[in-house]
């Protein structure tokens, strides 16, 4: 099989090619399935921000939650593939799983590993597992309702909100949790107008001139002060929502994209620090896989939802780019420009 190896650890934006070239393509044989495991071909394959995360060399691996990357092993990545052969009394050939399978053609993987991936009613792509039914999901839900402890009664500020995490934040506050008030934050007018149609009150587009204003007159001090923060970008966004969050306000430290491809970034100070002390603010960090024994419930939760009619998942919810596996690097790099709304899928052809 094809798979995309690790040649080169980025210190600032991955390369793809060049002496520094951050992953080769590379043939390699398969070993035959063992008792409990599968063979899989891959159909597509999730676009994480936190791949970037475990191909850094500046990050020790005690200080990761997953083993990172090391030069010359596949690429850690979910994917979606349909089981070709099976040694596993879980899964028939056919089936289609999700399972971490890396950036590979074909993979032999465990069966305890792979999850089902079932037909879903009204037409949802098996894509939507990766995403809105998958990871980013269950991290807007369990930042929302277990980091955040988000109620009805609070006003709640999401950036990165037309991405995948974000899009389910903004539904998850607006329409689960009925907030009083949500705020989504994105990088284009379009992206925006989504984000309102997914039933946020307001979506601000950081990159315009009067962001900081738009923002202000959004969260007026002193009774109109933001409760809850849904960082999913870090960096000026995140220094910015000290300065509009209320006394006892909490940021739910989800992710820090801006500051991803740029070493430099990661050691320079916030400037508005001191108001963190002065508002008694609280900023909790988690990994969404601290609440794995929950993600039943919240699946339940969702499909519940998506019943009622309360929310909204369609093709607007996934970016699903077509790419041979040899561009499979160039797909994943999108998310770093912003050129995703929803979540960002390879699909192989
Ligand atoms: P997204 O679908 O949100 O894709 C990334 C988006 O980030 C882009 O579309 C872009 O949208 C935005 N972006 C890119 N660069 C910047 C920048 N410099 N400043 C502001 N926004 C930027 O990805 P995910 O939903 O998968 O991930 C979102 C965040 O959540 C990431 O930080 C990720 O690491 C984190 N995460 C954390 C998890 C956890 O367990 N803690 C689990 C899953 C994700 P735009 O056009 O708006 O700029």
């Amino acid at each position: 099989t094809r798979q995309w190896q690790l040649a080169h650890k980025p210190r600032d934006e991955p390369q793809l090619s060049g002496p520094e070239q951050t992953w080769k393509l590379a043939e390699v044989d398969l070993p035959e399935p063992k008792d409990d495991e599968v063979l899989v071909k891959l159909l597509s394959f999730s676009n994480d921000p936190a791949q970037r995360g475990w191909i850094d060399p500046d990050i020790p691996a005690e200080r990761l939650y997953v083993p990172p990357v090391q030069i010359g092993q596949p690429m850690s990545a979910f994917g979606l593939a349909e089981v070709v052969e099976s040694k596993s009394s879980k899964f028939n050939k056919g089936d289609t799983v999700t399972a971490p399978t890396g950036w590979t053609e074909y993979a032999v993987v465990k069966a305890g590993s792979c999850q089902p991936a079932k037909d879903l009613p009204n037409g949802l792509n098996k894509t939507q597992y990766l995403g809105a039914l998958g990871m980013t999901g269950l991290t807007a839900y369990f930042g929302l309702t277990e980091v955040g402890q988000t109620t009805k009664d609070d006003v709640v500020v999401v950036s990165g909100a037309a991405g995948a995490t974000g899009q389910m934040a903004v539904q998850i506050a607006k329409k689960i949790i009925g907030s009083k008030k949500v705020i989504g934050i994105a990088g284009t007018d379009e992206k925006c107008r989504w984000v309102e149609k997914l039933g946020a009150d307001v979506c601000l587009n950081y990159k315009s001139k009067s962001f900081a204003e738009d923002l202000k007159k959004e969260t007026p001090g002193p009774n109109g002060y933001a409760n809850v923060y849904y960082d999913n970008v870090g960096g000026e966004i995140l220094d910015l929502m000290f300065t509009r969050l209320g006394q006892g306000g909490r940021i739910i430290a989800c992710g820090a994209i801006s500051s991803y491809n740029t070493s430099s970034e990661r050691t320079t100070g916030l400037k508005n620090w001191f108001e963190i002390i002065t508002m008694r603010l609280k900023a909790q960090g988690f990994i969404v896989l601290d609440y794995a024994n929950k993600f039943g419930q919240a699946i339940e939760t969702f499909n519940k939802s998506l019943q009622e009619g309360k929310l909204i998942l369609d093709e607007s919810s996934e970016t699903i780019v077509k790419t041979p596996f040899e561009d499979v690097p160039k797909t994943w790099l999108k998310l770093f420009e912003g050129s995703n709304q929803g979540k960002l899928v390879t699909q192989l052809v």
